[in-house]
């Protein structure tokens, strides 16, 4: 997809290829812990079958091939509102703009406001949990393994750059 856009020479020096994905499901206290799935080498069209990316290649790239193909970006606002006319669409951004158009496609994340605007229901509960997402550096070479363990308290998952 992303050669496709034209931005996967731009974004692939700065890519991590995933060599080996290792999957376990068992207790961290059990004395075998097989391994449930691997990935070894595996390849799509001789390429790594996965990248790790970091967030701001990939959004450099697009950014600059959304700027060469005129799409305008605004920064440092955001839509917090919209009315649908019987042919267009009417957004109003937080810095008082507002934006007339054919088509509004609402992609503003898992607490997407558009949606609530727009009056689509969510069923969503809680999982009683949280997630800590961080960066730590490796003593030892990563080889390019990616590793998920699916432990009862939750997963366990690191991949490497
Ligand atoms: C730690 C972690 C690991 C993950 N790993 C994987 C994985 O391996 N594979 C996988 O498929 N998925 C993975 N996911 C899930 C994946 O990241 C999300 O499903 C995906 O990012 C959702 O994309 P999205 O475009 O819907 O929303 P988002 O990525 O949340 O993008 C929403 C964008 O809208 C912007 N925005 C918000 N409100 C407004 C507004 N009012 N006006 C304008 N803009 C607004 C936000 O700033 C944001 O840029 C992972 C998630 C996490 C947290």
């Amino acid at each position: 997809m992303l050669d496709v856009l034209g931005i996967w020479s731009e974004i692939e020096p700065e890519a991590e290829p995933i060599k080996r994905m290792v999957i376990t499901d068992p207790k961290t206290a059990d004395p075998v812990r097989p391994v449930f799935l691997t990935f070894e080498d595996e390849k799509v069209e001789g390429r790594p079958f996965a990248h790790m990316v970091p967030n701001v290649a990939l959004v450099g790239a697009l950014r600059r091939a959304a700027g060469e193909l005129g799409v305008e970006i605004r920064q440092s606002t955001v839509a917090q509102d919209f009315k649908s006319g019987d042919h267009s669409v009417s957004v109003t951004l937080t810095n008082g703009e507002t934006i007339d158009a054919r088509l509004l496609v609402a992609c503003d994340g898992v607490r997407s406001k558009l949606r609530d605007a727009a009056g689509i229901k969510t069923v969503d509960f809680d999982y009683g949990q949280s997630g800590i997402v961080t960066t730590v550096e490796h003593e030892r070479p990563h080889d390019g393994t990616a590793e998920e363990h699916f432990l009862p308290a939750g997963p366990f998952a690191t991949s490497c750059r």
